[in-house]
């Protein structure tokens, strides 16, 4: 184990190998019907299938814990798996959208029991920041992924420390596909700016 300084706490501590994207989304992408079942990668232009996953030493042991029960345990428990089920969107279909228009609904779920929303939004907040903090590189050539959140991240660090509550001026969406044939597919975070 490479001892390092965590980025997140910000102590002195052996490092483990953590994941941008959670090591058991690897194992949805992968397909046991293909002669090469590890996942495509599509990135610079370049693609092919892999066994590589996105990680580095970042983060202490305490803090990798804290991501998985402050979010990824219920997000991993929830989402679209290699079975074909989806228990998120299963639950979301028995609630009543309160806009729908076409193949799209927007769902308010503050008084939906079954769907943990702090695990939702803390869980989407990491990822984000974790692909601020350092750059993550599938193959040693490629740029990277790396995306900068400005005077967003250290709040945003404080919050997954628990020692903030969720940042002012930011906010987290999440789409849900809606059909039942589901696409394996996991897209790191992109940056994006409009009008600066
Ligand atoms: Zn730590």
């Amino acid at each position: 184990m490479v001892h390092g300084e965590c980025g997140l706490c910000g102590l002195f501590r052996p490092l483990c190998d953590s994941h941008l994207l959670p090591r058991a989304v690897y194992l949805v992408l992968r397909s046991s019907k293909e002669p090469k079942p590890d996942p495509v990668f599509i990135y610079d232009e370049r693609h092919g299938h892999t066994s590589r996953q996105l990680k580095i030493p970042l983060l202490c042991e305490k803090c990798e814990t804290r991501f998985r029960t402050g979010g990824e345990d219920w997000v991993l428990a929830n989402y679209s798996r290699a079975d074909g089920s989806f228990r998120l969107r299963d639950v979301l279909k028995a609630v009543e959208p309160i806009y729908s228009h076409d193949d799209f609904a927007l769902y308010s779920t503050d008084k939906v029991q079954e769907i943990d929303r702090e695990a939702l939004i803390y869980f989407a907040a990491s990822i984000f920041w974790r692909a601020a903090v350092r750059t993550w590189k599938l193959l040693p050539y490629s740029s990277g992924i790396h995306i900068t959140l400005g005077p967003y991240e250290k709040p945003l660090r404080r919050y997954l420390l628990h020692e903030l509550p969720f940042p002012d001026n930011m906010a987290i969406y999440v789409r849900i596909w809606s059909y039942d044939n589901l696409m394996a597919l996991a897209s790191p975070p992109e940056g994006h700016a409009e009008q600066g």
